[in-house]
């Protein structure tokens, strides 16, 4: 199977719960019973358990960077509206939100991450992003598009 940050960051959470359970629980004994030495070794585990949780979430972040690919299709667009991009004097305007690139954008491969598979009426698949996605919606009858998330890959 294919690890996703997402299976570590879910790991994380519960490493987490599982320190601050720890902590209360260790918080909850009386001050001056004799239970609060061993519980001193507790709290030192909640400690650990808490430095766990945060590797996690660390190689969660790395292993999202690492796994982050490029669109790479071969015109570029806006990310959140799509083939909406005029290109004038090497300046990339979005015609709906009226952002700017200063470079051709339109004219070089989208750099924007795929987060979508689409697979056509003959079974080819492809690989975009957001803003992709939204003109393959509009020019493909009949594709499948798969969202790429949450171990979808
Ligand atoms: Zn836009
Ligand atoms: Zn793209």
């Amino acid at each position: 199977m294919t690890v996703t940050p997402a299976h570590l960051s879910a790991l994380a959470s519960r490493a987490e719960a599982l320190a601050d359970e720890v902590r209360a629980l260790c918080d909850s004994a009386q001050i001056g019973s004799p239970e609060r030495d061993p519980l001193v070794a507790a709290g030192q585990a909640a400690n650990l358990l808490a430095r766990g949780a945060e590797d996690l979430e660390n190689a969660a972040a790395d292993l999202a960077r690492l796994q982050a690919q490029p669109c790479g299709l071969p015109w570029g667009i806006c990310p959140e509206h799509g083939n909406t991009l005029s290109s004038t004097a090497g300046v990339s305007t979005c015609r709906v939100c009226r952002r700017t690139w200063n470079h051709d954008r339109r004219g070089r491969p989208c750099e924007e991450p795929v987060t979508w598979k689409v697979i056509d009426r003959a079974g080819t698949e492809t690989r975009m992003c957001d803003g992709h996605v939204l003109g393959a919606r509009a020019a493909a009858a009949g594709a499948t598009f798969l969202r790429l998330d949450e171990g979808g890959a």
